[in-house]
């Protein structure tokens, strides 16, 4: 035990070291001063592409955009997959490690959301503007770095624009990046996710579904007797209020939206519940699914038998999963974004989130996600903004992070 805590440690100090004598190479030092010269420049391009709209499932107008900036940028083997990622490689020496650096391309805001950008002194207003457009233009911002100070990198690193990290998009892109397009391909991950300065370790995985409860229907009176979907679904509320979940690791359930019914003198023929369950521990997430898919079950058994009339069905339909997993606290890549954090002046404090690394921590491949830098506000809200004070400073990091990996 004392030697694996002193082995830790050492590791820790020389991949500290390892990122301090990195940003004192003359190759990466010219690429961070580019960085901060360039900023004004990006924050330009960050407006620019935050005006392109990105509703969930409707991402192909920005990826285009992104395929040009790729290719102009002088990203080799750019392309669009299947479900809809805008892929380009800038090749090192090696073809591994290969680190694949993303952010999302799609927003939260349904088509028809006014994404015009206000400033206000260093302040940007707009939908989407920190999530993700800043995670956008941090990695167009590194590939420019890279190439300008001629920065030639051991491994590859390959630049994804994803497609579906938001809500029901379900991370549709980056699960596609993984089973498919580059499968098999991909060492390690790094997400850019909004901003700030922080590094995730944990992904909280979830399942959600809708739930759709049917039976007959009849009028409250002359039909008395007749199982009712929405009692049903009630009782089946009942059982899952009462889930016994452990606080540590997190694990929560809600069910966040019900609907259904014909009139108030009418035996509902139907009606219908939304759940959703998280967890950072998958063991924990898959014990809750089961406590919730036989809650549902029991419900429609105990109101058959309450009423012999008629009988219930119900159907969950799952409408989301997030896979949840973590990347250890001990492993390379943490400890080198905590160190590369810390040259920065960051704290390097470890988080739990749900995002584009769910799905490699999920199939144990080391992945962190990073802010983009600066100081985002009220992400996911029509009034969401971004302070570009000092926002240059998450470049940098990205940029230290990445090139520390490809090693
Ligand atoms: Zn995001």
């Amino acid at each position: 035990m004392r030697f694996l805590l002193s082995f830790v440690l050492l590791t820790s100090l020389c991949v500290g070291q390892d990122a301090a004598k990195l940003a004192e190479d003359p190759a990466i030092k010219a690429a961070l001063e580019a960085i901060k010269k360039n900023e004004p420049h990006f924050i330009e391009e960050q407006v620019r592409i935050c005006e392109i709209p990105a509703p969930p499932f409707k991402e192909e107008v920005r990826g285009k955009e992104l395929e040009r900036l790729f290719k102009e940028a002088g990203l080799q083997n750019v392309r669009i997959d299947k479900a809809g990622n805008v892929i380009g490689v800038r090749p090192g020496a090696a073809a591994h490690p290969n680190v694949v650096f993303a952010a999302h391309l799609d927003t939260v805001f349904p088509e028809g959301t006014d994404v015009h950008v206000k400033r206000e002194g260093t302040v940007l207003k707009g939908p989407g503007i920190g999530d993700d457009c800043r995670g956008l233009v941090v990695m167009l911002g590194v590939i420019r770095a890279l190439n300008e100070a001629k920065v030639k990198t051991p491994g590859t690193i390959t630049f994804v624009a994803d497609t579906g990290e938001e809500g029901l998009g379900d991370l549709r892109g980056i699960k596609n990046l993984f089973n498919d397009s580059l499968k098999g391909q991909i060492d390690k991950f790094i997400s850019v996710d909004g901003t700030g300065l922080s590094v995730t370790n944990v992904g909280v995985g979830s399942y959600r579904y809708r739930v759709t409860f049917k039976g007959p229907g009849g009028h409250s009176f002359g039909a008395f007797g007749m199982v009712n979907p929405i009692q049903a679904m009630g009782r089946a509320i009942a059982k899952i209020d009462a889930f016994d979940v452990p606080t540590s690791p997190k694990t929560t359930f809600n069910v966040g939206r019900v609907g259904g019914g014909t009139s108030v003198n009418a035996i509902p023929f139907e009606c219908w519940m939304e759940v959703d369950m998280r967890s950072s521990d998958k063991n924990s997430l898959e014990s809750v699914n089961t406590k919730f898919k036989n809650a549902v079950k029991e419900a429609v058994e105990e109101e058959n038998r309450r009423w012999k009339r008629g009988s219930i069905t119900a159907d969950p339909e799952l409408v989301g999963l997030r896979p949840a997993g973590s990347t250890s606290a001990d492993s390379g890549i943490v400890i080198t974004a905590v160190a590369v954090s810390k040259l920065f002046g960051f704290s390097g404090n470890l988080g739990e989130g749900s995002t584009d690394s769910n799905v490699p921590m999920n199939l144990g491949i080391p992945a962190v996600t990073i802010g983009g830098g600066g100081r985002g506000m009220e992400a996911h809200a029509l009034t969401e903004s971004f302070d570009t004070k000092d926002s240059h400073l998450g470049t940098q990091r990205a940029l230290l992070l990445v090139t520390a990996l490809t090693r």
